[in-house]
C-alpha cells in the first residue's frame, strides 16, 4: 500500500520535548501503518488512540500536542483513518506517538448514520479479536478494505458489514457452515445451531437449534463470497430474510467471538 494522499501538510509533528517523556527514549522508535479504532481526548491537547496496525498488532499509544496541531485533515487521528505514525514504545501498555501521517481520512463514514454505524461494528470486532502487539497483517488489510468500501458510499453498508463479519470469522478460525451440514455435510441444512458451527441437518441438530430459512442461508452464502466492494449488489432479499440473515450471523459472532459486540443493536436498529 502506498501512501496515497501524502504532502507536507499532513505531517504532523507532535508535541515537543518536556524533558519528561513517559515513553522509554533508549528504545529506538518504530513505524506503523494502520486504521484507528478508537481515539480519547486526554487533557488540554493530548489523545489517546488506538490502532491497528500491519506488524505491531493493535497498539494503544499518547498523542502529545495533536488537537493543537494545524493540518490539512485537521490533525484528528479520528475512527476510521489510515495513518502511518511513528512511535516509541512505552515501558507499559501505552506508547507515544511523535509523528502522524494521514493517508486516508475516510471522513464520509462519519457522514452517513447506516455507514458510520456498519463502521462501528467493524472497528468494535476488529478490537475484540486484536491482540496487542501480535502482528496481524491479513486483520488490519481486511479493516482497510472495510474502509474503503464504506467510504466509497456503498448502496447496502450493512450488507458490507456483514460480509467484514464473515470475512473476520475466517480469518479468526470460526467461519460458519453455510452450505452443508456442519456436522455430516448434508447438503440441505435446514437449521443454525452457533455452537456446532453454524448450518446444520435434522438429524445433527441438538437441543438449542433454531430454524433457518433457505433464503437465509443463500443470502449469507453470497456475502461470504462477495468482495466488500460489493456486498449485498447481487442479491437484495427482502427485510424478513435479511433481518433473520443479521441474527443468524451477530448471534454466531457473539457465541464464538465471546464477547457481546456492544454496537450490533446500532447497526439493526438503523438497517432496513
Ligand atoms: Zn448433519
Amino acid at each position: 500500500m502506498s501512501p496515497v494522499a501524502c504532502n507536507g501538510n499532513n505531517t504532523l509533528p507532535l508535541g515537543g520535548s518536556t524533558g519528561r517523556e513517559r515513553y522509554d527514549s533508549r528504545m529506538p522508535p518504530y513505524k506503523e501503518q494502520g486504521i484507528v479504532l478508537r481515539s480519547y481526548k486526554l487533557g488540554e491537547a493530548d489523545k489517546i488512540v488506538t490502532v491497528m496496525t500491519q506488524g505491531s498488532g493493535k497498539v494503544r499509544a499518547v498523542a502529545k500536542g495533536i488537537r493543537k496541531t494545524k493540518s490539512r485533515f485537521g490533525a484528528r487521528l479520528e475512527p476510521f483513518t489510515h495513518v502511518d505514525l511513528m512511535l516509541y514504545r512505552g515501558r507499559g501498555s501505552l506508547d507515544t506517538v511523535t509523528q502522524a501521517e494521514i493517508i486516508a481520512p475516510h471522513m464520509s463514514i462519519r457522514e452517513d448514520l447506516a455507514r458510520f454505524a456498519a463502521g462501528e461494528t467493524m472497528l468494535e470486532a476488529i478490537d475484540r479479536v486484536a491482540e496487542e502487539h501480535e502482528r496481524n497483517v491479513r486483520l488490519t488489510l481486511l479493516l482497510l478494505a472495510g474502509c474503503r468500501a464504506l467510504d466509497a458510499a456503498p448502496a447496502d453498508p450493512a450488507a458490507v458489514a456483514e460480509s467484514f463479519m464473515l470475512k473476520l470469522l475466517s480469518l479468526s478460525g470460526f467461519h460458519p457452515s453455510i452450505t452443508a451440514c456442519a456436522v455430516c455435510g448434508d447438503r440441505d441444512p435446514q437449521l443454525w445451531d452457533a455452537g456446532l458451527g453454524g448450518a446444520v441437518c435434522g438429524r445433527c441438530a441438538e437441543q438449542g437449534a433454531g430454524p433457518c430459512s433457505r433464503a437465509a442461508l443463500e443470502f449469507l452464502s453470497t456475502l461470504a463470497l462477495a468482495d466488500l466492494d460489493d456486498a449485498g449488489a447481487t442479491l437484495q432479499p427482502d427485510a424478513r430474510v435479511r433481518k433473520e440473515t443479521r441474527s443468524l450471523l451477530y448471534g454466531f459472532a457473539e457465541y464464538h467471538l465471546e464477547r457481546r459486540m456492544k454496537s450490533v443493536p446500532m447497526l439493526v436498529r438503523t438497517a432496513t
